[in-house]
């Protein structure tokens, strides 16, 4: 029996990105926003209809980045979720700046917009919300709070690339948003990610903050790092980019067998489709709440029968070892995050899923559960 992984880089074919990368053989021009780099950039401003985007060497370091350039006070807080990758905790942490974490709402497992204003304080600068699994955050609900009480908004919208909120681009709310492009996520570039903005001032910062400061053969004005995208990155996004939308149908189709295996059995809850929301089927997380067995049994019978599921996400990021001391820690605080990451469990989801893995995937789960 083979085994079925919880997912899978999607990629063109060898010949296609032979053919894409081949002009790099003539250049030599390897990195340092060469030709390809320029390409997918223009390519990614007209499909997410964005004015800026700016091309980072991995989602992680576009996010502690673009927190970075909003220039916070160090020791200021930042409202976000635990319900989410460790990433986004860190890229706050690592600014020097103090998470306090938000529950989530059941409904979707974003950011719970009516727990928001409650957490703010003096310190309060900035809302760090995560579009997770690709569910839509309820960005008007945020726009408004963060309006009232003068604060920053940035998504992690790793999990959001191509979805669409009545028919506006993930990429567009907020004062930027994050996309990663790892490879196991919707669309990749290997590694690779991106900040998307509309502050034509952020250009110059974003850019200086990944290539070193450098402005000029002679001119550095800024104290940067590096996190730029390379050309065989870019390329492999040119290439993955063409097939987008078929890979997207696809995981459509694998998200409606699970749901017509799924739906309506007594103790699994699955992530209704939400209004107004085009989506990405970036995964398929199921939550088991008084089903027949726990989460860990299903995991441990699917291991058995070589599925792959994820526990995504537990541990939550406020009950990690190195967030246990933080004076926000701790998962009691935010229960519906923590019963979630209890109880949910992501499922095997790629465009090439074969539907008779998916049949199979739910045969087990549904073993349990009469
Ligand atoms: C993948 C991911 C990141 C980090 O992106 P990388 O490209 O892997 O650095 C951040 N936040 C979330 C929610 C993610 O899933």
């Amino acid at each position: 029996m083979s085994t079925i992984n919880v997912t899978r880089s999607s990629m063109p074919g060898f010949n296609e990105y032979c053919e894409e990368i081949k002009t790099l053989w003539d250049s030599h021009w390897l990195t340092n926003m060469g030709e390809k780099h320029q390409k997918l950039q223009r390519k990614l401003e007209s499909l997410l209809a964005c004015p800026h985007v700016v091309l980072y060497t991995n989602g992680h370091l576009a996010l502690e980045n673009v927190i970075a350039a909003m220039k916070f006070q160090k020791g200021s807080e930042v409202i976000t979720t635990p319900f989410t990758f460790v990433s986004t905790t860190h890229a706050i942490s690592r600014n020097g700046l103090i998470p306090v974490f938000c529950d989530v709402n059941p409904d979707n497992y974003t950011i719970d917009v009516d727990k928001i204003e409650g957490l703010i304080t003096e310190k309060t600068v900035a809302i760090v919300p995560v579009h997770v699994y690709g569910n839509m955050c309820d960005v008007e609900r945020i726009e408004q709070i963060a309006k009232k009480y003068d604060l920053k908004v940035i998504y992690d919208a790793a999990h959001a690339f191509a979805v669409k909120y009545k028919g506006i681009s993930s990429a567009n709310f907020g004062d930027a948003s994050m996309f990663s492009f790892h490879a196991t996520k919707v669309f990749n570039t290997i590694e690779g990610g991106a900040v998307c903005f509309q502050d034509d001032s952020l250009v110059n910062t974003m850019n200086d903050m990944k290539n070193f400061g450098i402005r000029g053969p002679e001119r550095v004005v800024f104290i940067g790092g590096n996190a730029k995208m390379s050309e065989f990155q870019a390329a492999m996004g040119i290439c993955n980019l063409r097939h987008l939308n078929e890979e997207i149908g696809k995981r459509k189709i694998v998200a409606e067998r699970y749901w017509s295996h799924l739906n309506n059995v007594k103790g699994i809850r699955l992530c209704k489709p939400q209004k107004d929301v085009e989506s990405n089927y970036a995964y398929f997380p199921v939550v088991f709440d008084e089903f027949d067995v726990d989460r860990d049994e299903v995991f441990e019978a699917l291991s058995k029968n070589g599925i792959v599921a994820r526990k995504y996400f537990y541990p939550i990021t406020n009950s990690v070892e190195t967030y246990v001391d933080l004076p926000t820690a701790g998962a009691e605080k935010t229960p519906v995050a923590a019963f979630l990451a209890d109880r949910v469990l992501t499922l095997p989801m790629y465009a090439d899923l074969a539907l008779e893995d998916v049949d199979r995937i739910c045969e087990v789960i549904l073993s349990y559960g009469k």
